[in-house]
């Protein structure tokens, strides 16, 4: 499988003391990523300025801090990757098979101690989605709590149900087609995943990036507001995220445009009343 990060935090993405993993590849194009370096499923080379090298280069790519993108997309056997091993230029994953990871995942166990466990997130963690399943088949087994972080787009979510006793899921924009002119991709059986996961699953969160111009105005927040009205119950919690930039400067390592503007940001006031309407209609809200 293609993972582009990992490592523990703790309750972010899931309860208790967790092994998170990040998997490459993703179906949306959220100009606001924070992780950009998981959206091709191919991967990306990412430069980091810091540390970049122009001899790692054989092709006068790299000039000083800057990596000319139209010669490397010529290049074929990338010896900046396959024979140098730099932290100023990497591919943004590495690979591990599903065996690899369910032994490395019960060699951490004692640190789950506190009711933590291991998440998947991404990228969007069901683009691998057969080794995503026999991975959480084979952790099952072993009674891991497996908590997962999703888009919500995949036809077969549900199938997955199972096997996963946390479910974290977004919701980013309720109008059909502002979620496809921001996202890229129909917001269709995001909807139908989110409510059949309120009614069939035990434990889902779901979270709102909510961003400056893009799904804060008040039309916009109400129609979110009716969607949770006819999801709340007593398994299912709500939590805002509102933008922020931390994504930023990785957009500029992997070579391309940070489009998202200071108007992203929501004020105070939209993203306290926003929580409050929430909490007014008796649904759960939770910060992670
Ligand atoms: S991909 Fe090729 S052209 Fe680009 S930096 Fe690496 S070696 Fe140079």
């Amino acid at each position: 499988m293609k993972i582009f990060q990992k490592g523990f935090n703790y309750s972010q993405d899931g309860a208790g003391n967790r092994l998170v993993y990040h998997l490459q590849g993703c179906n949306m194009k959220c100009p606001w990523c924070a992780n950009p370096e998981g959206m091709k499923m191919d991967g990306v080379l990412v430069a980091d300025e810091e540390w970049l090298l122009e001899s790692i280069c054989p092709k006068g790519a790299i000039q000083g801090t800057q990596v000319e993108r139209s010669i490397c997309a010529a290049c074929g056997d990338r010896e900046c990757i396959t024979k140098h091993n730099t932290k100023g230029m990497y591919l943004s994953y590495t690979e591990q098979s599903v065996e690899e990871i369910v032994q490395e995942v019960l060699d951490n166990e004692m640190m789950f101690y506190d009711g933590g466990g291991v998440t998947f997130t991404g990228g969007e963690a069901t683009m691998q989605y057969e080794e995503l399943k026999s991975l959480l088949i084979a952790l099952k087994k072993h009674d891991i709590h497996i908590a997962i972080e999703t888009n919500g787009s995949h036809p077969h979510l549900q199938e997955l149900f199972p096997y996963i006793d946390q479910l974290i899921m977004d919701c980013k924009i309720m109008d059909a087609e502002n979620h496809r002119k921001y996202i890229g991709v129909s917001n269709e059986t995001v909807l139908q995943n989110i409510t059949a996961a309120a009614v069939a699953h035990s434990c889902l969160h779901v979270r709102v990036p909510l961003i400056g111009g893009v799904n804060d105005e008040a039309e916009e927040r109400a129609a979110f507001l009716a969607f949770f009205d006819g999801i709340k119950g007593p398994h299912v919690t709500f939590e805002v995220l509102s933008y922020h930039e931390f994504g930023k400067k990785k957009w500029k390592e992997c070579g391309w445009d940070y489009t998202m503007d200071g108007n992203a940001y929501v004020k105070e006031e939209t993203l306290q009343k926003f929580k409050k309407d929430i909490a007014a209609l008796g649904a759960k809200y939770e910060r992670t």
